[in-house]
């Protein structure tokens, strides 16, 4: 059986070499000398766990110089090819898949229990995509009386990806297998607070065959290394997961180059319990959904909408349930909620709390800190927010749930859509006709009805308004990473206006 102290011991094992040589950013295959350095620490006690190579704008010219020289190989490789390649790359995640999580909860403070999982999940990404490679350029026969037109695909290109430190090694696997698949090759910038697990992933994706300058790693801040893959004229899109005011940012600095681009962005979804739901089902759901993950989750449902008829029955629940989680080491395989990422990150959540207090709102659990060491913060709820309270409105990010009630459908829908994003929504009822309605006209881009976030790696994911533009998953991801082409051939029977006869 696995604790915190055999965990320690083997994560001390693999950080080793990284303690000596720091993380270096990976370009054409090779490692690259750093000039300057930054650091990433842990946000359980602040240590340091290592240097990491600061890319620049000259570092990403660079390695987007090895991803164009790389594309026109890559691209022409068979698919069946480029699918057996991404399938070793997932067989070598799955044997590394315990290095990689012990990393990713040192790193990030994510729990042993989600993060192990979350290795696992980014072999399955790898896996998906690699199926559907060969079929990636499949196109369309359209024929018309006078054309046979056929559509094709191809990839558009060297594509930047930017990822957050939330869940950063599935996040980057989410968008680096269908780029891969798709035929284009890859400059990855990470957050510089969780550098480790790409590094990891850049290293098994050349140890399993993926020809260099494919996956180029370049390690940095957003406004240097970050703001230069936006703006680079070899760089054809980009695919982006992160705050909704950067997103913002990258539009701005790609539009000189005209760069596609894919936004992954915020969310402060609503969960809609109705009085015929049923009640225990949607009291997991609800907890899972917004402590799982420290609350740093892009999905998680940070409003609670519930039933004015149930309320106070679902608050004590609630209440009993969360005053329960276990706070605790990352690493410790009982744990449910680590630390936060940062100190800036720790700030701003423990500032919501004074936020909500000024609001009027009615602290029910935690609000504080949990030790005097690491960024580590207790479940916390607000009870009796109004829809215009800022806890109400604005993404907090954390292990932070505030909960509204409403009277009727109508009511629910409207504070439920009433925020600036739309990324998912959660419905309880055991009405079949009001979960159709309901989510008919909730303004998000993923649903669930009765269910936690459960994702089918097939269906679309992505958000509408502020959560962001575009699809991934299944073929949506191919859209993204691909051009498609219209070929007319002409039957020869149709009458061609003559100019100038
Ligand atoms: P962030 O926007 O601060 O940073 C994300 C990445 O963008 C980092 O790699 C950063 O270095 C880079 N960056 C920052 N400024 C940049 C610039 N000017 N140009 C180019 N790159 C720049 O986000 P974060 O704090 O790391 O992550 C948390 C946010 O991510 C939350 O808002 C969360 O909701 C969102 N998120 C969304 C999804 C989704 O699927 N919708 C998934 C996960 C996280």
């Amino acid at each position: 059986m696995t604790t915190l102290a055999t965990h320690l011991a083997r994560l001390d094992t693999h950080l080793a070499r990284f303690r000596d040589s720091g993380i270096l950013n990976l370009i054409d295959g090779q490692d690259v000398a750093a000039a300057n350095w930054f650091e990433t620490r842990s946000p359980v006690d602040d240590s340091l766990i290592a240097k990491v190579a600061l890319g620049d704008a000259a570092t990403i010219d660079a390695a987007a110089k090895a991803a164009k020289a790389a594309f026109p190989a890559w691209a022409a490789m068979p698919g069946d090819q480029r699918k057996a390649i991404l399938h070793r790359i997932a067989d070598l995640i799955e044997a590394r898949a315990e290095e990689i999580a012990l990393c990713e909860c040192w790193d990030t403070g994510q729990a042993w229990r989600f993060m192990s999982k979350a290795a696992l999940r980014g072999a399955e990404n790898f896996r998906f995509f690699a199926d559907l490679a060969p079929g990636a350029r499949d196109g369309q026969s359209l024929p018309t009386p006078t054309h046979w037109n056929v559509t094709s695909r191809h990839p558009i290109g060297p594509v930047g990806v930017i990822t957050p430190w939330n869940t950063p090694f599935m996040l980057s696997t989410w968008k680096i297998a269908p780029a891969l698949a798709a035929g284009c090759t890859v400059v990855h910038k990470p957050a510089e607070f969780s550098p480790l697990s790409a590094r990891l992933l850049a290293e098994i994706c050349h140890e399993a065959g993926l020809p260099p300058g494919v996956l180029n790693l370049v390690n940095g801040m957003g406004e240097g290394a970050g703001r230069a893959l936006t703006e680079h004229p070899d760089i054809k899109a980009i695919a982006f997961v992160g705050e909704t005011k950067t997103g913002s940012m990258i539009m701005r600095q790609g539009s000189e180059t005209l760069k596609r681009v894919h936004f992954e962005l915020g969310g402060k979804n609503p969960v809609i319990v109705f009085e015929d739901a049923d009640l225990e089902r949607a009291l997991d759901a609800v907890i899972f959904m917004i402590y799982s993950l420290n609350g740093e989750r892009c999905t998680s449902s940070s409003r609670l909408l519930v039933q004015e008829s149930v309320a106070d029955r679902f608050h004590d629940m609630l209440v009993k349930r969360v005053n329960n989680i276990k706070v605790g080491h990352p690493l410790d395989p009982a744990t449910e909620v680590g630390p936060l990422i940062h100190k800036t990150h720790f700030d701003k959540v423990m500032g919501y709390v004074a936020i909500g207090h000024e609001d009027g709102a009615a602290l029910a659990a935690g609000g504080s800190r949990v030790g005097d060491q690491g960024w580590f913060v207790r479940p916390t709820l607000f009870t009796g927010a109004t829809p215009a309270m800022r806890i109400a409105q604005e993404e907090v990010f954390g292990p932070f749930l505030t909960t509204l009630t409403f009277a009727d459908e109508e009511e629910a829908l409207r504070i439920a859509n009433g925020v600036a994003y739309g990324l998912t929504g959660y419905v309880w009822t055991n009405d079949l006709t009001r979960a159709l309605r309901v989510s008919d006209r909730l303004e998000a881009g993923m649903i669930w009805v009765n269910s936690e976030n459960v994702r089918h790696l097939p269906t679309p994911f992505g958000g509408v308004k502020a959560s962001g533009i575009g699809r991934d998953g299944g073929d949506w991801s191919f859209e993204f990473y691909m051009e498609t082409k219209n070929t007319a051939f002409a039957l020869g029977h149709h009458k061609i206006q003559r100019l100038g006869a």
